[in-house]
């Protein structure tokens, strides 16, 4: 049985990026009479806030997606939530200790930005992290320990990590690349990429779809797959959808929100279907129900280059502001 899972994170209104993974991961589950399931991603606790996961929970629903499991209260399914499972992010930490894969970091975020310029390569939260503290001796670690609360950084091996993308296809990452990341944080927060795997394996989850954005997280999320023994899902990485101007869609190029989409009356029909052109899903946007669209989808139909929404359906949409 396959599984997938949508799993955003509270911390803003889903967007219509967003709203095309969610249909895609979903479209790809259901086609496969697999089951879904939803998660909510809020172990970032001041940036998240429970009304944007009900907004989320309701904005699914309103675009005809549902999700199979979870703690059932009252007849429709509620959602797994990141908070509620501190347990075993723990329980995974402890198991990286005891293998000597992490250590303490003690920089601070104004050392970061002091490196920040530094030619080590970009990845999405930032950066590289060139190693600083890796090679500290015990007492040095004991002395800055005393001053400071670390965080926990992974170690990253000395070889480059491939794997095959369901969507984008053959990838290679250089050894090292993106540098030894955050897995606990100085404040005491579980970071994204060892909650998603915990969760990820923990959920039975094969088969992960997600944006482009997201796939220089996963050489890390497979190094943490290795080692807490745990199989990796297949991922897939789908383009990202881009404005009129080339860029990533965001909030300046209007109304993007499905909040403010619902609110200005366009029926849910009318952005499945948008979402079903943008991704190749369709040859024109035209009015459809996501539950239409099982029968007939496929992943190498989805197209791998980065979609661009032009002026005119953005407009029709009523997404521009004017
Ligand atoms: N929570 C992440 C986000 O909203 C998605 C995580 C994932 O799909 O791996 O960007």
């Amino acid at each position: 049985m396959i599984r997938g899972r949508f799993a955003p994170t509270p911390s803003g209104l889903m967007h219509i990026g967003n709203a095309r993974t969610a249909l895609l991961s979903w479209l790809q589950i259901r086609s496969a009479g697999g089951q879904f399931i939803l998660r909510i991603e809020d172990i970032d606790k001041p940036r998240s806030k429970p009304h944007y996961a009900e907004q989320a929970l309701s904005d699914l629903r309103w675009l005809g997606l549902d999700w199979d499991e979870g703690p059932d209260i009252g007849g429709s399914y509620s959602p797994y939530v990141q908070s509620e499972r501190e347990e075993q992010y723990e329980a995974a930490l402890q198991l990286l200790l005891e293998q000597d894969k992490l250590y303490p970091c003690f920089c601070s975020r104004a050392d970061l930005q002091a490196i920040a310029s530094a030619p080590h390569g970009l990845s999405s939260e930032g950066p590289a992290y060139p190693g600083l503290c890796r090679h500290l001796t015990p007492s040095e670690r004991e002395e800055r320990g005393a001053a400071k609360q670390p965080s926990l950084r992974f170690a990253m091996p000395d070889h480059p990590i491939s794997y095959v993308d369901e969507a984008a296809g053959p990838q290679t990452f250089e050894s090292g690349a993106g540098g030894d990341f955050v897995v606990k944080r100085a404040d005491g927060i579980i970071s994204y990429q060892l909650a998603v795997v915990v969760d990820d394996a923990a959920m039975g989850i094969t088969d992960v779809l997600r944006g482009y954005d997201l796939l220089d997280s996963t050489p890390r999320q497979l190094l943490l797959y290795e080692a807490l023994g745990l199989t990796p899902p297949r991922f897939a990485h789908v383009p990202l959808l881009l404005g009129p101007d080339g860029n990533r869609l965001a909030k300046r190029h209007g109304a993007i929100s499905l909040a403010s989409i619902r609110e200005s009356g366009l029926p849910p029909e009318l952005i499945v279907g948008a979402l079903a052109a943008w991704s190749g899903l369709h040859d024109r946007t035209e009015p459809i129900a996501a539950q239409e669209l099982i029968s007939s989808f496929s992943l190498n139909k989805v197209s791998t280059a980065p979609v661009v929404v032009d002026d005119a359906t953005f407009k029709l949409l009523g997404l521009a502001d004017n």
